[in-house]
């Protein structure tokens, strides 16, 4: 059971206001003090371990070991555990001299089950008050605090080393209002078709509640939707293949409510907090206090029409031909409403696309034109496979895709940059010849453009490079389990030099929050851009002390790497 042996210098670091106080230091909370916590919240206290200890006899179980790993790859399963991260490398730690603390799934590798980078203690949330006692007690005791929903987090924010875990995932209240004054405005001030999730609930169970009354949400699409709806998501922006149509996930939040680092729980919206509201829509998640609900407006269910394109190309040549073909009809395709996900290197195309309320007809007229174009450029027999199908909602389409599947439980970084409409009207050979100059697959998010461009940029905390971008393009690299620190430096290294590539093609055209390199050079400026000064302002308004710090977050740039000490 050697995670529960971890020490920590003896030096207390804490004992310097400047850093936050750890787990095993002397100034981490007694036994007392945890005892008086418990006696004001409404559950015990939690002790997360990593889910892989299940299949060390040593270790204490968090489930049984088959059961782990029958789900390890499942996003649901895993946000059902306290101590789980959906990158399963944020749930490891690597100490400066390259040594691994971790709890890998294959036990023949012979290393022990270690801690690593999951909270010691969490309080599982069931209430306001809840969160509240937690908040104040991380502040009374400097402690390192975090801030977990599902732990989807690309970054690790959502966990740290000796920390104490706020779980916010058992916050699973549902209210539809069919109509809805945001606190504070007036009666006139109504939205009709409204609801609000509560702070754990998961975009599944949201889409699920919303098609009972005939409406859709614009909201994450992964593997069985298990990214979660109120935390990191809408914080960092939010994005949707219905974007297109219906903007952002920040653009149809009407109202927030929120315990702020001094325990108050208040509601943000246009009347209330309105600075508050600003920042909380692009801002980032677990900077600005624990959100405990997020109000949104939800749209009607029309029919949709899904289009689909998966091509293997002979050559370098035919298959950077076809894509830019394919790069150059997307900004048409955003301004009618179309997105969708699309992946391409030098020998492959595949990609799928939506449009609301269009005809199969008018969408065969959008897409035969290239599907023809690929067909005639390709040499091998038959081509690409092509398709338009109808759906008759955004739910069944959703169902369709996303009600299955594996996206998580591996080792990944990624790295992304916002691609400017403009340089894809003006020169949309050169953004193809760039992106294919890039090692692996380049991951084309088409949830940019059309609505999301119609929005005023400073309506929104989010950065304003998002209302001029078409697209958000993603890389990555990955290692197996168990590499050693050498091989996941070589990793980050790779990744650096791709992350540059798309700096160079894309100068300050700044990056999503929430899908990003984790190691950027100049992070307030490629996350946040121009409005990263009025976020540093109102961070500092409701969280003077900065209880809550997160990776790359605003304020982050006041604390060293490991975000313990202030620099
Ligand atoms: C498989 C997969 C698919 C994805 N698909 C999409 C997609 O379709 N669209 C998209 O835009 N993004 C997508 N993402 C990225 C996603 O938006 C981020 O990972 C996001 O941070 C997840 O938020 P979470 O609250 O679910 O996760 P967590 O890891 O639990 O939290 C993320 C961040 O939010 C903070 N946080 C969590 N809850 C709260 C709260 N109640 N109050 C304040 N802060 C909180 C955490 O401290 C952390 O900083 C995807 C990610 C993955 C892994």
């Amino acid at each position: 059971m050697s995670f529960f042996k971890v020490l920590y210098p003896v030096a207390c670091l804490a004992a310097l206001s400047r850093c936050r106080c750890l787990y095993g230091q002397s100034c981490w909370p007694s036994d007392a003090h945890f005892a008086l916590l418990e006696s004001q919240i409404s559950q015990p206290l939690i002790y997360p371990v990593p889910p892989a200890s299940a299949c060390y006899t040593e270790g204490p179980s968090s489930s049984n070991c088959s059961d782990f790993l029958a789900n390890t790859f499942d996003g649901r399963w895993r946000s059902d555990q306290a101590g789980s991260m959906q990158s399963v490398n944020w749930e490891t730690h690597i100490f400066d001299n390259g040594t691994i603390d971790a709890c890998y799934s294959n036990t023949a590798l012979g290393f022990p089950c270690e801690q690593g980078s999951i909270p010691n203690i969490a309080v599982d949330v069931r209430s306001i008050e809840d969160i509240q006692a937690a908040v104040k007690f991380a502040s009374s005791h400097n402690l390192r605090l975090v801030v977990k929903n599902t732990g989807h987090d690309y970054l690790g924010r959502s966990t740290a080393r000796g920390s104490f875990l706020i779980w916010t995932h058992h916050l699973k209240n549902i209210t539809y209002h069919e109509t809805f004054v945001p606190a504070g405005a007036g009666p006139s001030t109504s939205h009709s078709n409204v609801i609000t999730l509560g702070a754990g609930v998961q975009w599944y169970e949201a889409y699920d509640a919303v098609e009972a009354h005939g409406r859709i949400l614009v909201g994450g699409l992964s593997a069985r939707a298990s990214v979660g709806a109120d935390g990191g998501w809408i914080s960092g922006g939010g994005h949707s293949a219905l974007s297109p149509s219906h903007g952002l996930g920040v653009d149809n939040a009407l109202q927030f409510t929120i315990v702020v680092a001094d325990g108050r729980h208040i509601t943000a919206n246009a009347h209330s907090h309105p600075n508050l509201f600003w920042a909380l829509r692009g801002g980032g998640g677990g900077t600005f206090g624990v959100i405990t609900s997020v109000t949104y407006q939800t749209h009607p269910s029309l029919p949709l029409v899904g289009a689909f394109f998966s091509g293997n190309f002979t050559s370098p040549e035919i298959a950077k031909g076809v894509i830019t073909e394919f790069v150059r009809i997307q900004p048409s395709l955003a301004e009618t409403g179309w997105g969708g996900y699309s992946f391409f290197d030098n020998s492959s195309l595949n990609a799928f696309y939506i449009a609301l309320n269009t005809s199969w007809e008018a969408a065969n007229v959008t897409w035969l034109p290239f599907f023809e174009f690929a067909r005639n450029a390709s040499t091998d027999s038959p081509g690409p496979q092509t398709l338009t199908v109808p759906f008759d909602s955004f739910f069944s389409w959703y169902q369709a895709l996303f009600s299955g599947g594996q996206q998580v439980g591996t080792n990944v970084y990624l790295g992304s940059r916002l691609i400017p409409t403009d340089l894809v009207k003006s020169d949309h050979e050169k953004v193809v010849k760039a992106l294919l100059a890039i090692d692996g697959v380049t991951s084309w998010h088409a949830i940019a453009g059309g609505e999301v461009s119609r929005s005023n940029p400073s309506s929104a905390g989010i950065n304003p490079a998002w209302r001029k971008a078409i697209s958000h393009v993603v890389v990555s690299e990955g290692w197996g389990e168990g590499a050693p620190a050498a091989v996941i430096d070589a990793a980050k290294q790779r990744l650096t030099s791709k992350v540059k590539k798309l700096e160079a093609l894309v100068p300050g055209a700044g990056a999503y929050f929430n899908e990003a390199f984790p190691f950027e050079a100049n992070p307030q400026r490629t996350f946040f851009g121009p409005h990263y000064p009025r976020l540093r302002l109102i961070k500092l308004q409701y969280d003077p002390k900065g209880l809550f710090v997160v990776a790359n977050g605003v304020g982050s740039e006041e604390w060293d790497p490991s975000l313990n000490c202030r620099r």
